[in-house]
């Protein structure tokens, strides 16, 4: 058994002061239960726990550690930003170079505004485009998740094309009205949506690759659907790549699909591990942001020069050398290696999906396609996987609703150690199967 005592001692010291004894919800092992570890210091592929064990990260901090932790270029940028001071509140040069840097690698970006979190920018696109559009309706899809905005924190309602319901408490019902939730993936929901709210609807907002109910890819034209109907009802289509950014491709899902949407919010990776976030697109629609136009947003720390240096030296790092088709390569190694672990010990109920850096795991016969049929993955089996995975030194996201991140850096041992701990994770959950079969 692996020794945790001290993160089980800090764990129960910071709910004393911190509600849940964390500061962003998932990291509290709710799902998966047992003890969160409390780290101390990462360094490539690899995170440390307080008591020193050892852990493979496929989380990647949710996705901005993907040049892998530490990474020797991007420290000696934040060092060397941060003996120039750590804040000003007044322009400076970085800012204009981050933002010609994400207009030249994301196309339909031509002006972007830098935010301190991925919410801050999903929250402002959103007004953006409901201030161009006068318009007040908003469009989401099920499972996917924008940030913890009010009127983003919504789930279907009782029927089709109802209004939504908060996932939230504290989210007035007016707000909530607001957002229609459809099926990902269900070009008839989106066609009839349209059809009886089209002209009062602002803003369409997506994951184009779906990575917060685990990992979803778009079908086949859904996301060309998707930019038809918001051009023939003129709404505003806003791809949040806060996850997909940097991360399945050098050109967002947007390069992938090959679908220019209106607005883009990124975040994640664009800070190299620093908050971060930004939102950004046609110009013309950038223009009435405040103070060229009415429509308001501000932020103490936005642009702020140490994130701004760790969002380019990480940008440097990853628009060059080939870093995506190797980073696709290794994520692909990882899976695959999980399916033929899963294949060996005839456990059947495994797939597994990935794109550029960004890969799913799912306790079901099938790739899911919607929410849906995430739901139909097995909770029980995941909970097993996920603690013999802990135990044997590989970090697995504590929920079935998340999908995987990797760097350049788990290229070779860390990934053969990630397959030989799900050599054992499979082989028990098949004796745990056997078991259960012979007692009914
Ligand atoms: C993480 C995430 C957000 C929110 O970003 P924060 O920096 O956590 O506020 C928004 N949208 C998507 C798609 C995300 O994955």
């Amino acid at each position: 058994m692996q020794n945790i005592s001290k993160s089980k001692k800090f764990f129960s010291q910071a709910q004393k002061s911190i509600p849940g004894g964390v500061n962003s919800p998932v990291r509290a092992f709710k799902s998966v239960g047992g003890t969160p570890r409390f780290l101390s210091r990462a360094l490539g592929a690899y995170l440390y726990d307080v008591d020193e064990n050892e852990y493979v990260d496929t989380i990647c901090s949710w996705g901005p550690a993907i040049v892998g932790h530490s990474h020797p270029d991007v420290i000696k940028a934040i060092q060397k930003a941060s003996n120039n001071g750590l804040s000003f509140g007044a322009p400076t040069i970085g800012e204009t170079n981050l933002a010609e840097l994400i207009c030249n690698f994301l196309p339909s970006v031509e002006m972007v505004r830098l935010t301190s979190s991925g919410t801050e920018a999903t929250m402002s696109a959103i007004r953006l485009a409901r201030g161009v559009t006068n318009r007040t309706k908003i469009v989401k899809f099920e499972g996917c998740y924008h940030g913890h905005v009010d009127s983003l924190l919504v789930k279907a309602g009782s029927g089709l094309l109802t209004a939504g319901n908060p996932t939230s408490a504290g989210i007035p019902k007016p707000v909530a009205d607001e957002t229609l939730v459809l099926p990902f993936n269900d070009e008839n929901a989106l066609k009839l949506c349209f059809k009886k709210y089209g002209k009062s609807i602002a803003a369409v907002i997506i994951e184009p690759v779906a990575g917060n109910m685990n990992l979803v890819k778009p079908k086949f034209n859904f996301l060309n659907q998707l930019r038809k109907e918001c051009d023939d009802a003129g709404s505003i289509l806003i791809f949040d790549e806060v996850m997909t950014g940097f991360r399945v491709g050098l050109n967002g899902a947007q390069g992938i699909f090959g679908v220019t949407p209106d607005l883009t919010t990124i975040g994640k990776v664009i800070g190299g591990g620093m908050p971060m976030g930004a939102f950004g697109g046609k110009r013309e629609i950038m223009e009435h942001i405040a103070p060229l136009g009415n429509v308001y947003h501000a932020g103490t720390l936005s642009g702020n020069p140490i994130a701004v240096a760790a969002g380019i030296a990480t940008l440097n790092i990853l628009s060059k050398n080939d870093f995506f088709e190797n980073i696709s390569e290794i994520t692909n190694e990882f899976v695959t290696g999980f399916l033929s672990a899963a294949k060996t010990y005839e456990y059947s109920d495994f797939s597994a999906d990935s794109i550029g850096g960004m890969f799913g795991l799912y306790f079901h016969k099938n790739i899911p396609g919607s929410f849906n049929e995430i739901n139909k993955c097995n909770p029980k089996s995941f909970n097993h996987f996920f603690h013999t995975m802990l135990e044997n030194g590989v970090y697995l996201a504590p929920s079935p609703f998340e999908a995987g991140f990797l760097s350049i850096q788990h290229e070779g041992a860390p990934i053969k150690k990630a397959i030989e701990s799900a050599k054992v994770a499979f082989r028990k959950l098949k004796n745990l199967e056997k078991l259960e079969k012979n007692s009914c």
